[in-house]
């Protein structure tokens, strides 16, 4: 690609004709250093970081990360180029380009190296966000062009590394479309025969879907306009396919249960707009309960925010909503990008409490970024004690396996345990983190590995109600503690009790008083009955109840059967 030819990419991303300057000389500087260098595909090598230079002026990062992803390859390792870099295009891009190559080194080596790879991917993050959004862009078009990679098993390796690290990582980062796209690009090469079942079931009732949504579009436009709301943007969109694959995995691959294929997107231009559409449409449809949620009053940790429904649309259809303000839906693409932009921009953003809380742990971990350059901590120290504030109010802990698991502010080991599996909470004996054991009420941060400990048979006691802060693992506690104490408490609280009932002599009594029993799920241990030459014979029932109220409750109850003389109670030798 030309220079000239460039430029008009840049225009048309909206770049400032201010640092177009930097821009070239890194441009020019980029094909002199990749000049003999070729991809996979026989392309010249330098068409790879022009891709991802566009990419990330698509997402308006500013001249210097432009040219820092220009430059993304040229340094391999020696101070030297990087020496050249600072002095060629000043310390800002030296920076960035530093960043990226010692992201670079992280390779993925199994499970157990994801925890690491995620650290030092948050360590570079802290240093600047630019770092981590320019790679994500690099691997972005890396994935695009997988399919050249000669090797099958790379090809596999490089997918899941993209499934395990890159797409959840853009997902806290609140760029939900960037993750969407490197789940489905990964999602083929992970699970190929998955990937083409769910793509060509998709194409087949996608246009079907799409028709439908035409039709209701005028009945939708007419209620809006009826209220006064005229919509910036009406347009509908297919999920992707691994949400789809995910979603069909946890309903029994039941493709009837997948109600939302395609969702209609609805863009007004305030929030008082979003919520008088969403009247709007529960009057024209009616909502299907538990689908309606408030991401505007409630943002998703990441910062998302829409409002979400799903109703029972023409013709009884079931059909998803997502209504949103221009800003909300620049952010679900770009996440903090796009806050990075209003920083650099000077600008606040629009000054709501969610709009302002959104990334505010981007600038905690700023600040201790910080701390920790005044003061004398190695690279390594500063890896070990590595404590990310991610979430104003979440925190994400790791497992040994380098699963991650999203718990809320001042979690414990203890919901770490119950959040994982509830086997594991209930039988939790104690609890390694970072390699150290801890007290069950210690309070988790960010980037912890933590390690549970368990005992066979264990059960979770009173205490953990109090250690516990969120709500799954204090409703698995409750359940446990119940379930114990319905085992427990017959042998412990009660002794074992002989009912003796003399009554007339009928056919059906002793099925009757067993029914009494079984009614209140009591095991009679023995019974027996003498008739001792009388007409009223005695029946000795031996069991143990549960409490002594039970007991009175029996006794009334076989009064009440016919034939009933006398029942008199005895503690059982
Ligand atoms: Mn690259």
């Amino acid at each position: 690609m030309s220079w000239e030819e460039y430029t008009k990419q840049l225009d048309r991303c909206g770049v400032p004709q201010d640092g177009r300057d930097l821009i070239k000389q890194a441009f020019l500087f980029a094909h002199q250093a990749h000049e003999n260098q070729t991809r996979f595909s026989g392309e010249p090598y330098v068409n790879h970081t022009i891709n991802v230079s566009l990419k990330v002026a698509a997402l308006r990062l500013n001249a210097a990360g432009i040219a820092a992803a220009l430059l993304h390859d040229t340094v391999e390792d020696d101070k030297a180029s990087l020496k050249t870099i600072r002095k060629k295009f000043g310390p800002e891009v030296a920076l960035l380009v530093n960043g990226l190559t010692k992201v670079k080194k992280i390779k993925y080596q199994g499970v157990e190296r994801q925890v690491e790879s995620m650290r030092k991917m948050f360590l570079a993050l802290a240093e600047d966000i630019r770092v981590v959004i320019i790679k994500l862009m690099d691997r972005m078009h890396n994935m695009e062009t997988l399919e050249y990679h000669p090797k099958e098993e790379k090809r596999k390796r490089i997918a899941l590394e993209t499934l395990e690290i890159y797409a959840p990582l853009a997902d806290r980062l609140g760029m939900w479309n960037v993750k969407s796209q490197l789940e489905d690009l990964a999602f083929k090469y992970v699970y190929p025969e998955e990937y083409k079942w769910i793509t060509e079931e998709v194409k087949e009732k996608i246009p079907e879907r799409e028709k439908y949504l035409e039709t209701i579009l005028p009945i939708l436009k007419k209620g809006l306009n009826k209220e006064g709301v005229r919509p910036l943007e009406v347009s509908w969109r297919a999920k992707h396919y691994y949400s789809i694959w995910k979603k069909l995995s946890k309903k029994g691959m039941d493709w009837g249960r997948i109600k939302d294929l395609a969702a209609m997107r609805i863009i007004v231009k305030d929030i008082e707009a979003c919520y008088a559409t969403l009247g709007v449409i529960h009057t024209l449809w009616r909502p299907l309960p538990g689908r309606i949620k408030d991401y505007i009053a409630l943002p998703k940790p990441n910062g998302y925010q829409s409002l979400h429904t799903t109703v029972f649309c023409e013709n009884g259809k079931i059909t998803e909503f997502q209504i949103r303000t221009p800003e909300m839906h620049r952010d679900a693409d770009f996440g903090i990008a796009a806050h990075w932009a209003y920083e650099m921009a000077g600008k606040k953003s629009d000054g709501s409490p969610a709009q302002s809380q959104k990334f505010a742990w981007v600038r905690q971990l700023q600040e201790w970024q910080k701390d920790f350059k005044k003061g004398k901590q190695s690279s390594q120290e500063f890896l070990d004690s590595l404590k990310i504030d991610f979430f104003k109010d979440r925190i994400f802990a790791l497992t040994p396996k380098g699963d991650v698991i999203d718990l809320p502010e001042d979690a414990t080991p203890i919901d770490f345990a119950y959040h994982i599996h509830s086997e594991i909470g209930d039988q939790t004996s104690g609890c390694k983190v970072n390699g150290r054991m801890v007290p069950l009420s210690h309070s988790l941060k960010s980037g912890d590995v933590v390690e549970m400990l368990i005992q066979k048979n264990k059960k979770p006691s009173q205490e953990w109600l109090e250690l516990a802060k969120t709500s799954l693992a204090k409703n698995r506690i409750r359940s446990a503690i119940k379930k114990k104490s319905l085992l427990l408490r017959p042998q412990a609280a009660q002794p074992r009790t002989e009912l003796v009932i003399t009554a007339a002599n009928r056919v059906g009594l002793i099925k009757d008083i067993s029914a009494i029993f079984a009614g209140f799920r009591i095991n009679i241990e023995s019974i027996k009955s003498e008739t001792a030459g009388t007409d009223y014979p005695i029946v000795s029932i031996v069991f143990t109840p549960k409490n002594e109220e039970q007991t009175e409750k029996i006794k009334t109850r076989i009064k009440k059967l016919p034939g009933i003389e006398n029942i008199n109670l005895k503690p059982h030798r």
